[in-house]
């Protein structure tokens, strides 16, 4: 049996990583970091890479348990918190979002006093003396909580290097104090550099940095814990200064040639986020002149030019937004419909159309989604857009829908959004629209929005939905054709039953010994799970599987106030004997029935598969 270890090394993404490592292993120039004088202690032989996808599945190659200090990658961590919990005003009013074009430790401030930009020592020192002002004394706990909750496990603190750091940083007080002199930097600089040497010794792996880059590439949710660690404008905020600064002075030449979101520390590690796509963490402590991870980088870049990941280089079809698009004559409801309302609804189907919409939504989505809403015929009466198989939808994206509803409610088209699934993001996103307003109605299921919009269709051509209505023997589907005298003796053959609404009238799995036919109200076939197979009304036929079967298949519930006759088996068994014509009649319309029900399914799924 291949064990789950090996099956996962077999994975393309895998076997890459793995000729990466292999090669780049080899590849000995660059050096141990030894200004911080712990550093020097690192093993340079030791190379690991892991790779998080964003549904949370990770990929790990050679020493990526190996803990290592994050170092500078900590200060987009701490950019993101700073943003979330001082605000982007307070931060952005210190900070600077520009290059500097300096190496990472240059006591360089903007020519309006103000650091560069977040990613280097002066913006980061910056950003943390704001989180002790907000924090106080709590701040290096709710730092060190908060890379762990990016990382979706508990960090510690490497305290041998943070002392290290501590008794030799002079160059980042000098810095700080800089920075104080100019009203940047509030507070006591000591208190402060204690929490940023502390921040830059939490120990992380390969593995964290690869999770931690995930969460970003996520839009701030971790995808092993699930829990939003930062807001999108957060994290779309540091995205962006990791790109235009994450890798030190070199990172013109890294836009250029990797394009990938990314942040690097002097212990070796490296950290790229490449949006909605993965988190990449590799760990090897030799470093160039710039201070970037040689082995890193080469991994970096191979995964990017390999598989063409960089980050202007995206595309995609925009129409495959669009799971199905139809009109209710080709997919109609689960309702079984009489055969008034069924000619209704074969000449008004085109009323109403759905559209399965699927995916992240973005801007060029909903923009095609918005040409195609605005290109529907003209008899439209009825729109339901179903989410059940979308992911996301941006701000851009709900602008644009919001301006193609609005074109709807002018057109007098009904709405209805289905498949909104209660508390996640999605629904967050569409709470203009729910709850009524302008104009949307909310129902949860697809097949019930189009259910409702049938019930309109017909209701509006005058086609009378009274379920209670109670029908005749002789109106009943699976008897058409029986002549007076047979239908008479097969009525004295039948019992009255009532249900009342929410009873079960039939559980799945047992013997199936009768059938019942509907005279009055609304039944509903469903499968033990709750999916709903059908809903019939009088005139139709419930458990007529019988028939043909031993057992019950699905469960069947009375909606409504239910009349039914119940006829046993074997007293149908008795009266085919009897009226050998009629017997094969019911058999005959049983047959047809079902065809009918085969062709509708097809032709289902051939509208449903043709997209
Ligand atoms: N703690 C280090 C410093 O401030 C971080 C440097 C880095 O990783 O770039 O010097």
């Amino acid at each position: 049996m291949v064990s789950a270890r090996e099956s996962v090394a077999e994975l393309p993404l895998a076997r890459f990583l793995a000729r990466c490592h292999a090669e780049f292993a080899t590849d000995h120039s660059g050096e141990v970091a030894t200004y911080i004088p712990e550093l020097a202690r690192a093993n340079p032989s030791d190379f690991g890479i892991a790779v998080t996808t964003v549904d949370g599945f990770v990929y790990e190659i050679g020493d990526s348990a190996v803990p290592f200090t994050i170092q500078s990658i900590s200060k987009a961590f701490v950019f993101a918190l700073a943003l979330d919990l001082v605000g982007h005003d307070r931060v952005e009013a210190v900070v600077g979002v520009e290059p500097s074009g300096d190496p990472f430790n240059s006591i360089r401030l903007g020519a309006d006093n103000r650091p560069f930009n977040a990613m280097v020592n002066a913006g980061a020192i910056t950003c943390t003396g704001l989180l002790c002002e907000s924090e106080g004394g709590g701040a290096s706990a709710r730092l060190t909580d908060a890379l762990g909750r990016f990382a979706g496990r508990r960090l510690g603190v490497d305290e041998a290097t943070f002392e290290s750091e501590r008794a030799t940083g002079d160059r980042n007080r000098a810095i700080a104090y800089l920075l104080r002199t100019h009203g940047v930097l509030k507070g006591d600089v000591d208190t402060v550099l204690d929490v940023y040497f502390r921040q830059c010794a939490v120990s992380v792996t390969a593995r964290d940095l690869s999770v931690m880059a995930a969460t970003l590439a996520n839009k701030g949710i971790n995808p092993l814990t699930g829990e939003q660690v930062a807001s999108s404008y957060a994290v779309a905020r540091t995205l962006s200064v990791m790109t235009s600064s994450g890798m030190y002075d070199s990172a013109g030449r890294w836009v250029y040639r990797v394009g990938i979101p990314a942040k690097s520390g002097v212990a070796g590690g490296i950290l790229a986020s490449l949006p909605s796509q993965l988190g990449l963490g590799t760990y090897s402590p030799r470093i160039d002149d710039q201070g970037n991870s040689v082995r890193g980088l080469r991994a970096c870049e191979a995964l990017s030019s390999h598989f063409g990941l960089h980050m202007l280089n995206s595309g995609g079809d925009v129409r495959t937004c669009i799971a199905a698009s139809y009109d209710v004559g080709s997919v109609c409801s689960r309702r079984s419909r009489r055969p008034q309302e069924l000619a209704i609804l074969e000449a008004h189907h085109a009323e109403c159309i759905v559209l399965e919409l699927a995916g992240a939504l973005s801007f060029a989505n909903v923009e095609y989604v918005s040409r195609r809403i605005r290109s529907l015929q003209p008899q439209l009466s009825y729109l339901v857009i179903d989410f059940r198989r979308v992911s996301s939808i941006s701000e851009a994206a709900a602008h644009l829908l919001a301006g193609a509803l609005d074109d709807l409610v002018a057109r007098r088209v009904e709405v209805v959004f289905s498949g909104v699934a209660k508390g996640t993001p999605l629904e967050a996103s569409l709470s203009g629209w729910l709850g009524g307003k302008h104009g949307v109605r909310v129902i949860a299921a697809l097949d019930e929005a189009i259910e409702w919009a049938e019930d309109r269709i017909i209701q509006r051509q005058d086609g009378h939905l009274d379920f209670q209505k109670p029908t005749l023997l002789a109106e009943q589907q699976l008897l058409t054709g029986l002549s007076q005298d047979e239908l008479s003796s097969l009525a004295d053959l039948m019992a009255t039953r009532n249900y009342a609404a929410g009873d079960r009238m039939i559980e799945s799995g047992d013997p199936a010994a009768s059938l019942l036919f509907v005279g009055s109200g609304l039944v509903s076939v469903r499968l033990p799970s709750g999916v709903r197979l059908a809903t019939l009304s009088a005139g139709m036929a419930v458990g007529e599987m019988a028939l043909l079967e031993t057992h019950r298949s699905a469960d069947v519930w009375a909606d409504t106030q239910v009349t039914c006759l119940e006829l046993s088996l074997k007293d149908f068994t008795g009266f085919r004997e009897r009226h050998p014509r009629a017997g094969e009649r019911v058999m005959a319309n049983l047959a047809r029935l079902l065809s009918k029900r085969l062709i509708v399914a097809n032709n289902k799924i051939e509208a449903l598969a043709s997209y």
